[in-house]
């Protein structure tokens, strides 16, 4: 990122170049701290208004909102295009990403976060009526990366809005176009001033400025940025949630569909030239299917047409995004040949305009080579033949990383039991990557791809605090566990631990097999006892 000051009071500013074409696609501001300090000003004066329009009268903003996204589609999808190089469908399905979150938070936050009664076996608590209450955090900061510039940042936004809470984006230095166009049509649409704010600039300025000010971090990117953001967070004794980097497992049985499983390897390890999180980064197939499934697969990725997006259907691959990225694809390529493995096809780089990888589907791997152990993040496809279904998830589990993975087989059965041991956030049968649409399904990593998750209940819950509210039926003027302390108080209390909990079955513990007769019994022992003092 090269940055240029005009003159000494000025801030100074960086330039966007399209990766496929080099032309500019903008100027934008590099905020410094106070910069971001003045943002987060902005964000909190606006809390009280926001958090008092209700789910209702945020739902309404938040509706016009898509709907003026929907009207801008064609310059929304033009602009990510430009900033990415990503083909239209791609740019189209972050789109449609969005406006389906805007549609779904729209429906379900008053509901996700309405007081959640909470019933207990405590037997100091009987009586009481105790309840979870949600509360917006404040300002939440949502920090993005490169690779899908208006979901992963606007789209991670929408809940933490709708929970109450200002927001400050700060996407990647390398794609913010999206996102400062996407703002722009939030405050189009009659969204109030200081709710959704957009700061840019680099990540170790800009970004960390950003942890600093907010009371909430969303971050999506990598795994050494994400460690980096957990540390600070905790130095401020604040909340986050870390969707990171992943080395996503397809495993293909024998009995699968080969069709369906190679259409699906060629489509999800080449969406958006491979830069996605969730992307087939290795594929497992049974020994005697893999000639079969190898072949298939090679023959639709030769169809694939690479080039620089010129319209609707024009290309199914195009160019890195963040040429930095493509050095580590090429690094990964090289390692597995040095270490025996053979390219079936691709394997080349073209420059100029734009860097591209051409689209490489790599055999005779193993987990002495890169690709198949750290986040290749490009157009490869690394396939090995392994023995069995055991071996395939032992492989498939030795990883550092768990964000998804996928199993292929005819069984849905088998499918589902695969299914159950597979370490990561996600795992789906015969499909992939598709269950990001679905706002009511949470999507997070296990191991080092990241801590929390995004959509699901908890993909709201966790932009609120939570308090326990507790309020008692009746309260007498002393309790019976209460002061003072007499050795009648001390024998009731040893044996309620007999009567509630030492017996071989606790499901015959009074308290919650015969609720009434065990309270009754219980005020009733309690009370006599006090009585007698
Ligand atoms: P990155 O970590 O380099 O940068 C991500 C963001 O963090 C950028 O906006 C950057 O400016 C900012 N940043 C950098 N240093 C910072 C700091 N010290 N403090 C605050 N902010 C800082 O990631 P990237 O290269 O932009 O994105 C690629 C990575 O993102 C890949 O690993 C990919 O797997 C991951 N990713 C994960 C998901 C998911 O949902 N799990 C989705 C998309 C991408």
């Amino acid at each position: 990122m090269a940055a240029t000051k005009t003159a000494e009071s000025e801030t100074p500013t960086f330039t966007v170049l399209a990766p496929a074409t080099g032309a500019v696609v903008g100027e934008y501001p590099l905020m410094d701290a106070d910069a971001v300090a003045e943002v987060a000003a902005t964000a909190r004066d606006a809390r009280r208004g926001w958090a008092d329009l209700g789910f209702d009268g945020r739902a309404r903003v938040l509706g016009r909102f898509r709907r003026r996204l929907v009207d801008h589609q064609d310059l929304m999808v033009e602009t990510m295009i430009a900033e990415t190089g990503k083909t239209h469908e791609d740019a189209a399905s972050d789109l449609l990403l969005v406006v389906g979150w805007l549609h779904h938070w729209a429906r379900t936050a008053a509901d996700l976060l309405a007081d959640q009664p909470i019933s207990t076996s405590s037997p100091f608590l009987v009586g009481r009526r105790n309840f979870i209450a949600y509360r917006p955090r404040g300002v939440v900061g949502v920090i993005g990366p490169w690779n899908v510039p208006l979901s992963l940042t606007v789209g991670d936004a929408i809940p933490a809005l709708m929970a109450g809470n200002t927001v400050i984006i700060k996407p990647s230095e390398v794609t913010p176009a999206s996102a400062v166009l996407a703002q722009k049509l939030f405050l189009e649409s009659g969204g109030p001033e200081g709710v959704l704010n957009v700061v840019t600039g680099d990540g170790a300025t800009t970004g960390t400025a950003l942890v600093d000010n907010v009371d909430y971090v969303q971050f999506t990117g990598s795994v050494r940025t994400g460690k980096k953001i957990a540390k600070r967070c905790i130095d401020r004794m604040i909340g986050y949630s870390l969707e990171l980097g992943g080395k996503d497992a397809m495993i293909v049985l024998a009995d699968a569909n080969l069709d369906r499983a190679a259409n699906a390897a060629v489509q999800y390890g080449f969406f958006n030239t491979g830069q996605i999180c969730m992307s087939a980064e290795r594929v497992y197939v049974e020994r005697s299917v893999h000639d079969e499934f190898v072949a298939k697969v090679v023959g639709k990725v030769k169809q694939l047409r690479q080039g620089a997006p010129a319209g609707p259907g024009s290309v199914d691959v195009t160019v890195m995004i963040h040429p930095p990225q493509r050095d580590i694809v090429e690094a990964h390529v090289r390692d597995a040949v040095r270490k025996g493995a053979t390219v079936l096809t691709g394997g080349t780089s073209t420059t100029g305009p734009g860097h591209y990888y051409s689209p490489t589907v790599l055999t005779n791997v193993t987990h002495e080579m890169k690709c198949m152990t750290e986040e290749t993040f490009g157009p490869t496809l690394p396939i090995m033949a392994v023995g069995s279904v055991e071996e395939a998830i032992e492989l498939a589990n030795d990883s550092p990383y768990g964000l998804t993975a996928s199993v292929f087989t005819s069984d849905l059965a088998r499918g589902e039991a695969v299914a159950r041991r597979l370490e990561a956030g996600t795992v789906t049968v015969n499909d992939m990557m598709v269950h990001l649409s679905a706002g009511e399904l949470p999507m997070g990593g296990h191991k080092s791809s990241g801590t929390g998750v995004r959509n699901g209940a908890e993909g709201i819950r966790k932009f609120c605090t939570q308090t326990v509210i507790q309020v008692p039926r009746m309260a007498p003027s002393n309790e019976p566990h209460w002061f003072p302390y007499t050795k009648t108080t001390t024998r009731i209390l040893s044996g309620l631990s007999k009567v509630l909990y030492g017996r071989p079955d606790v499901s015959l513990n009074p308290l919650e097999s015969r609720p009434v007769t065990a309270m009754k019994h219980w005020f009733d022992r309690l009370t006599a006892d006090r009585n007698d003092r």
